[in-house]
């Protein structure tokens, strides 16, 4: 049998700086602003934060063109705040939470809509929705508020030059600092983790064709076209 070669880890890149930010995990919120959950049909109660999780290897850069994604017709845009993870911790308190922030970039969770609808429907897990090739595109790591909280800025997301999505950082109903003393109730979290954070409001349907454009106030904006 010809040998396999191990696979290095896909590499962020990180604003200002020549360093790269290797992938190990990325996790994602689900149902964390109270206008998308009742988009959806949902009940936006605060009871427990909802995770899934997508493979390193669905990650994609900013500027990226991605063939439009197989096994769908009802293609999301979500865009999100991702949180990236610095400092190794299991069990960290809301107080402690900031010390493990590395940085912070703009994401976008590609979502196969139709096949999440189905699965929630037959009570089936999330991944065939959520984790496929490019469905994890993430801008360049901005580390200005490194051990810091980022709790209020703009989201916004534009689809062909049209305001999709817009809404604010302080609608999240768990906080920066609650998701990450949650997550890490569940996993021990270590550097090069991910967490992306849930999307606003706004979300719809992606055709072949469209360039999508992202930005999080004081964060490197992002760009995606669909082929
Ligand atoms: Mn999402």
């Amino acid at each position: 049998m010809h040998k396999i070669s191990l696979p290095k880890n896909p590499l962020i890149n990180i604003a200002g700086s020549s360093d790269q930010f290797p992938i190990r995990r990325i996790f994602c919120v689900g149902k964390n602003y109270a206008a998308h959950v009742t988009e959806m049909g949902g009940d936006a109660s605060k009871d427990t934060p909802i995770y899934f999780t997508k493979s390193a290897w669905s990650y994609i850069p900013s500027g990226s063109i991605l063939e439009f994604p197989k096994g769908t017709n009802d293609l999301h845009h979500e865009i999100e705040l991702v949180i990236a993870i610095g400092k190794t911790g299991s069990d960290i308190s809301v107080g402690e939470a900031a010390e493990h922030i590395y940085g912070y970039a703009a994401g976008i969770d590609l979502t196969r809509r139709d096949l999440q609808a189905a699965a929630k429907n037959n009570g089936n897990p999330w991944d065939l929705a959520k984790d496929f090739e490019g469905s994890a595109l993430i801008g360049d790591i901005s580390t200005d508020m490194a051990h810091q909280l980022y709790q209020e800025g703009n989201i916004l997301l534009e689809v062909n030059g049209e305001i999709r999505q817009s809404s604010n950082l302080n609608q999240m109903i768990w906080k920066i600092d609650e998701i990450i003393a949650n997550l890490s109730q569940y996993y021990a979290l270590e550097p090069g983790d991910l967490i992306m954070t849930g999307t606003p409001e706004g979300v719809s349907a992606l055709n072949p064709g469209d360039h999508i454009s992202g930005s999080i106030t004081n964060i490197p904006p992002i760009q995606l076209t669909l082929k």
